[in-house]
């Protein structure tokens, strides 16, 4: 069944403008990162994956991955040593983990908690990119 990932509209054409093409592998690992925004590592794609393209291989999985995360369609969540998570929510967001269930949800973020306002920085120092990482206990685990 050949639906659109609806939050998404134009992602075929930002894959193609970066030179790579919307292959059917690609299609499947994006829609898997959308479908379920449990900000799943590769080899949780690729087990989804493997459902809808028995013959994907893992190897093809970080591959289109890497290639999501090229075209800005994703973006790469690191949790202390665990391997690499991805997440295709585009919107300004924070990550929180729980410390109990290990969960990794987005939430939102206040006004300028990305763009550095928010941090003493000294002078000169120039922000490309904030990453805010909570944590605590979620709200089915704060009981
Ligand atoms: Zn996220
Ligand atoms: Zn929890």
């Amino acid at each position: 069944m050949p639906k659109q990932p609806s939050s998404n509209p134009g992602y075929e054409e930002r894959i193609s403008h970066n030179g790579h093409r919307l292959t059917p592998q690609r299609r499947e690992v994006y829609e898997v990162l959308l479908a379920e925004r449990d900000h799943p590592t590769a080899t949780e794609v690729f087990l989804r994956a493997k459902k809808k393209i028995p013959g994907i291989s893992l190897a093809t999985v970080y591959n289109c991955l890497e290639t999501l995360v090229d075209c800005g369609l994703a973006r790469q969540v690191n949790v202390d040593r665990e391997a690499t998570r991805y997440c295709p929510n585009l919107n300004a967001h924070g990550h929180f983990i729980c410390e109990r269930c290990g969960k990794v949800l987005d939430v939102p973020l206040a006004k300028g908690a990305l763009s550095g306002q928010l941090w003493q920085l000294p002078k000169h120092f120039t922000v490309s990119q904030t990453e805010v990482t909570i944590r605590g206990l979620c709200p089915g685990c704060d009981t």
